[in-house]
């Protein structure tokens, strides 16, 4: 029998990036998924596609996860046709990059609500089927940003930190339930987001990283898979970096 087989496993942000690879490799350890995006509807068909090829069950929302009532909607219709929520993996997230000084409001607060309020608002409404079910994993995908701070990114190392509080609190308020609480937190994985980073930039990035390139996406998701495992279940509260030693 596979690990995961017979839970329920939402993923944030599962149409591109760490969150198409986390959603993929928890439906190979066997449990159904639901995931949901922003914008990108033709993606999350063919994600559809890959997941249940995996021989498990699949439903995509194009739910913003900054939305209170969308987000209680999707949660509950995935109770309804997929059954109680046990995992939850918080991936959604943006940058919107720029020295402190030239950021706007604006930038400031879109990152604080889809980056935080997004897992408020998802976490908010699964634990309760967790708590009814006695057992549960919460992952949430911060950052090595939120462990070091990063030039240009004020308004995202504040929300990367606040993900691995959030996780340390949570963690002491779940672990007699069943349920665990931790963070993996990426340094720099080839995805869309990081298509944005100059190459100059990216050049130096693996200068810097003592294993000398880029992580892929794949590699977060083993993680987020062993966290998510039955053999994890001490572990709480801990954030586990998969960064290739660029923080250490
Ligand atoms: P991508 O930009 O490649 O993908 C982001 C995903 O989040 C997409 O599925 C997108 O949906 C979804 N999303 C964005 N905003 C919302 C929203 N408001 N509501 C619902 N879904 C939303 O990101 P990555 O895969 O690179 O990053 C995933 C996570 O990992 C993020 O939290 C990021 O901060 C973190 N991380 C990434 C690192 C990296 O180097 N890439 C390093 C460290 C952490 P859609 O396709 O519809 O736009």
């Amino acid at each position: 029998m596979k690990q995961l087989q017979g839970k329920v496993c939402l993923v944030t942000g599962g149409t591109r990036g760490i969150g198409r690879a986390i959603a993929l490799s928890m439906a190979e350890a066997g449990a159904d998924i639901a995931f949901n995006y922003e914008r990108s509807s033709e993606k999350a068909e063919e994600i559809c596609h890959e997941v249940t090829a995996l021989g498990v069950r699949c439903r995509a929302f194009a739910v913003n996860v900054t939305s209170v009532e969308e987000v209680n909607r999707m949660v509950q219709e995935v109770n309804d046709s997929l059954g109680p929520i046990s995992i939850v993996i918080n991936n959604a997230g943006i940058t919107r990059d720029r020295t402190f000084l030239k950021m706007t409001k604006e930038q400031w607060d879109e990152v604080m609500h889809v980056n935080l309020d997004g897992v408020f608002n998802v976490t908010h409404a699964a634990l309760p089927f967790m708590i009814n079910l006695g057992w549960g994993r919460i992952i949430n995908i911060s950052s090595f940003v939120g462990l070091t701070g990063n030039f240009g990114q004020t308004n995202y190392a504040v929300t990367k930190g606040g993900i691995n509080s959030f996780t340390m609190a949570l963690a002491r308020e779940t672990a007699r339930k069943g349920i665990t609480v931790n963070s993996v937190a990426p340094g720099f994985i080839a995805t869309d987001m990081t298509k944005e980073v100059p190459p100059s930039v990216l050049d130096q990035v693996r200068a810097m990283t003592p294993v000398g390139r880029l992580g892929n996406p794949e590699e977060v998701a083993d993680a987020v898979a062993f966290l998510a495992s039955p053999r994890a279940g001490y572990i709480t509260g801990q954030v586990l970096s998969v960064n290739g030693g660029i923080y250490m």
